[in-house]
């Protein structure tokens, strides 16, 4: 199929690429204020100027391209009736906070659909947005920080970026990124010979910060490398809002998340439902949305952290004999779980922080026993398996102070750090013959449950994905 998108519009292009559209880019050099003036002064409706901008697009390619299939899109924020701009100064970016703030909009996006100079297909979407009423603070704030996106948008905002700033959505993400792709995809396996397309499926993971996050590489490849017609991006969402802004997300379509700090627990409590595993360590990072909007939280930590070492050190049997976990934070409970549930006999728990140590045990299984953190390395000749936790190790942070000369050489030994991929512990545990397995393995093995509820395939774990995250 020879289509051609007439729009420079780098986001509606991914869009096509997330369907496994491929088409070209092309800029259709319409002059659209102009247009849209005109279209203002004559009183037409905000859905006839979307319509007609997206129209004067497509033809414009066409006439120049009549053996291809043109898409023009465009888009307008409608708010009771006036079209709202991409804001030319901060005082416009002001005024426009002020009116939509607490009050619902429209974006309406239009698609057009030309071959051989003529109209084909037409599509208009409306999508519903209420905007959480803004203080005159949260409006300054957020006209300082977001001054250099928001001037590209219409209406001043980004949706993907901020949806915490909305109270609820009826719409669909990739109408409300600015292309229909559901009903293009429809009208393309209906009329173009060979076209077997499906809409994108949309999951994200939710942090903050966020910009870290290796999550969107690792998804993006796997949906890359199984062809699968999906998006998986990354959102900050400020402490607190999370339960809203997963509404609003779920208003909009998304159907899964991960979610990391500082929301892990946040994520547990707005579930409907909580696999068994997710409960037991008290926190989430897996949500699975079903049809009806019901929300699954799972904890996939645990299965990642024992699938590596399953993966890495085939003759590592948790059952063997005792463990020694160093670290009692969020991960530390999962680890400690998994090992419980893989049938680990006894576990000896080491934290700087005794009491923290104390609760974890209490809350997990009387399996676990706490000893000091100064006592840690007259466990070392007894135990199987070694697990540091902490985040000692880690680039930029210290090491970890521990003399391994008393350590089983059969026992296998794995650090949750993988910044740098071998830390200073494992290259000590190696020198006195242990096994030792690095925590990249356990950070991609995590996410292939979600990916499988969310994406409908499991997708492997290989050196090929190992390398991508590590870059
Ligand atoms: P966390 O909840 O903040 O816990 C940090 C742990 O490190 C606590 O046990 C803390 O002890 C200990 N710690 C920090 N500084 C210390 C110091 N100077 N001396 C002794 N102990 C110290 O963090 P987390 O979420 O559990 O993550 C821990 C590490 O695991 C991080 O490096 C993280 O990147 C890594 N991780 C890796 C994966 C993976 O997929 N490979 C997954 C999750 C986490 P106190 O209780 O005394 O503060």
């Amino acid at each position: 199929m020879d289509l051609i998108l007439a729009s420079q519009s780098s986001t509606r292009w991914r869009i096509l690429s997330c369907a496994r559209i491929i088409a070209k880019a092309v800029s259709p050099q319409i002059d659209e204020e102009n247009i849209t003036r005109s279209l203002m002064a004559e009183k037409a409706m905000p859905r006839d100027i979307a319509d007609t901008l997206a129209e004067h697009k497509a033809k414009k390619v066409s006439i120049k391209n009549p053996l291809s299939w043109v898409l023009g899109c465009d888009q307008v924020l409608d708010f009771e009736g006036k079209v709202f701009g991409k804001p030319k100064t901060q005082e416009d970016l002001r005024q426009s906070l002020i009116r939509l703030s607490g009050e619902t909009h429209r974006l309406i996006t239009a698609n057009v659909m030309y071959h051989n100079t003529k109209p084909m297909w037409r599509h208009i979407s409306v999508s519903h947005m209420t905007m959480h009423p803004m203080t005159v603070t949260e409006i300054e704030t957020y006209v300082e920080k977001s001054w250099p996106d928001a001037q590209h948008s219409a209406g001043g905002y980004y949706f993907e970026k901020t949806p915490h700033l909305f109270s609820e959505v009826r719409g669909n993400w990739f109408d409300i990124m600015g292309l229909s792709i559901g009903p293009i995809a429809e009208y393309l396996n209906q009329h173009v010979n060979g076209s077997v397309f499906n809409a994108p499926t949309v999951a994200a993971v939710l942090g903050h910060p966020i910009a870290h996050s290796k999550s969107p590489c690792m998804h993006g490849h796997w949906l890359e490398t199984n062809k699968i017609s999906g998006s998986y991006i990354a959102i900050d969402i400020p402490p607190g809002k999370l339960f809203q802004t997963v509404k609003v997300l779920i208003g909009a379509g998304v159907m899964g998340f991960n979610v990391t700090l500082p929301h892990k627990e946040d994520a547990l409590a707005l579930a409907d439902y909580q696999t068994p595993r997710a409960k037991a360590i008290g926190a989430a990072n897996t949500l699975v949305v079903d049809l009806k909007g019901s929300i699954t939280a799972d904890n996939t930590d645990g299965y990642g952290f024992i699938t590596n070492l399953k993966v890495n050190s085939s003759d590592w049997f948790p059952q063997a004999g005792s463990a020694l976990v160093l670290g009692a934070g969020g991960a530390s409970r999962a680890v400690l779980s998994s090992l419980i549930e893989a049938g680990a006999p006894k576990i000896y728990l080491s934290n700087r922080t005794l009491q923290r140590a104390k609760d974890v045990a209490l809350q997990l299984s009387p399996l676990i026993e706490v000893i000091d953190w100064e006592d840690k390395e007259r466990y070392l000749s007894t135990v199987t398996t070694v697990v540091n936790t902490t985040s000692l190790g880690m680039t930029g942070k210290p090491p970890l102070e521990i003399d391994l000369s008393s350590i089983n050489p059969k026992a296998m030994v794995t650090d949750l750090v993988y910044t740098p991929l071998e830390t200073p512990f494992l290259v000590q545990a190696r020198s006195f013959g242990c096994s030792v397995v690095g925590g990249v393995g356990m950070l991609l093995h995590q996410g292939t449950p979600g990916f499988e509820a969310w994406f409908g395939t499991c997708p492997t774990v290989d050196s090929e994905v190992e390398a991508l995250v590590l870059k």
